[in-house]
């Protein structure tokens, strides 16, 4: 079937990891998990600001949901179902997938799926890893992800990175066990590396012609879906600052986060946005909408 808009670009995953400025992992040896309840929560505002770029710009999204935060927030889980996007998860606790075992893995799946259900009043198929903790060293977290009622995963990163990262795994979506998708973030090959064009701090830190440039190549070069994906701490130029993080974890965290907003308004309007699940598992939620159909250029 041929695209009926020709000369358009396939439609991209627009995507956002629902967690607190406080809960990120590189902040983590500065934060402990039992202060997370003391520190002063930001997600709701900076979510419903959020929902009004996405309804401004007629874009729906996935918003990978923390459990922790689903549970403080209902509200929050609520609006974000109500204005028609794609409730996922993102673990209960912001546990990376590689610091569990099989049995604490699966708990962290199961509650959390279990509370974003509840409140959200639909199912959730989708899980992100957070930061993209699935590798070569626990391939066995698909296994769990597919028993625990999972249709798609985007929890691999294919680029050499010194937190995460996978660089020989596939660079766009495929079928990692029967029934379960990996739906990769978004790189651009570039000889022999894979860079990454996705979104978090590297969007924050290129200047934005060069990100749109290289989800243009994605798109026009590779003809695939680019997935992108940013946090809502990342338009909060108010939140209070950790300053005892080291000076790389700062930089990573705060690098341009004053330009981010416009640069995300900008980047919703320049390309064709979508959800996860609608863009990959087609309107029956089966597999194999996972490439699109060729551009055909008049
Ligand atoms: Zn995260």
């Amino acid at each position: 079937m041929l695209d009926p808009t020709p000369a358009r670009s396939p439609r991209n995953a627009m995507s956002i990891d629902v967690e607190d400025y406080f809960q990120v992992s590189a902040m983590a040896p500065y934060i402990r998990r039992a202060d997370w309840d003391a520190c002063e929560c930001r997600v709701e505002r900076n979510v419903n600001r959020i929902l009004q770029l996405l309804a401004d710009t007629q874009v729906h999204a996935t918003f990978f949901t923390l459990g922790w935060i689903a549970e403080r927030y209902p509200q929050l889980v609520k609006n974000i179902v109500a204005q028609g996007h794609e409730l996922a998860s993102h673990g209960y606790g912001h546990e990376r997938a590689s610091d569990l075992d099989r049995d604490a893995l699966r708990q962290d799946l199961t509650r959390a799926k279990a509370l974003l259900e509840d409140l959200g009043g639909v199912e959730v198929i989708g899980y992100r890893a957070p930061s993209f903790s699935i590798g070569k060293n626990n391939l066995w977290a698909f296994d769990v992800l597919a028993e625990t009622g999972h249709r798609y995963s985007s929890s691999v990163y294919p680029i050499a990175h010194d937190h995460y990262g996978m660089p020989d795994s596939p660079r766009f979506a495929y079928e990692v066990r029967p029934g379960l998708l990996e739906i990769p973030v978004t790189t651009v090959r570039m000889g022999s590396r894979n860079l990454p064009s996705s979104g978090g701090g590297y969007f924050r830190l290129l200047p934005y012609p060069v990100s749109r440039w290289l989800m243009r190549c994605v798109n026009t070069v590779d003809r695939e879906p680019a997935i992108f994906y940013f946090h809502p701490w990342e338009i909060d130029v108010d939140q209070p600052r950790i300053v005892q993080a080291d000076a790389k974890s700062r930089f990573r965290h705060y690098v341009n986060i004053g330009r981010n907003e416009a640069r995300l308004q900008q980047l919703l309007r320049d390309f064709r946005w979508g959800r996860m699940d609608h863009i990959f598992l087609g309107p029956n939620g089966a597999p194999g909408a996972a490439s699109p159909p060729p551009i055909v250029t008049a």
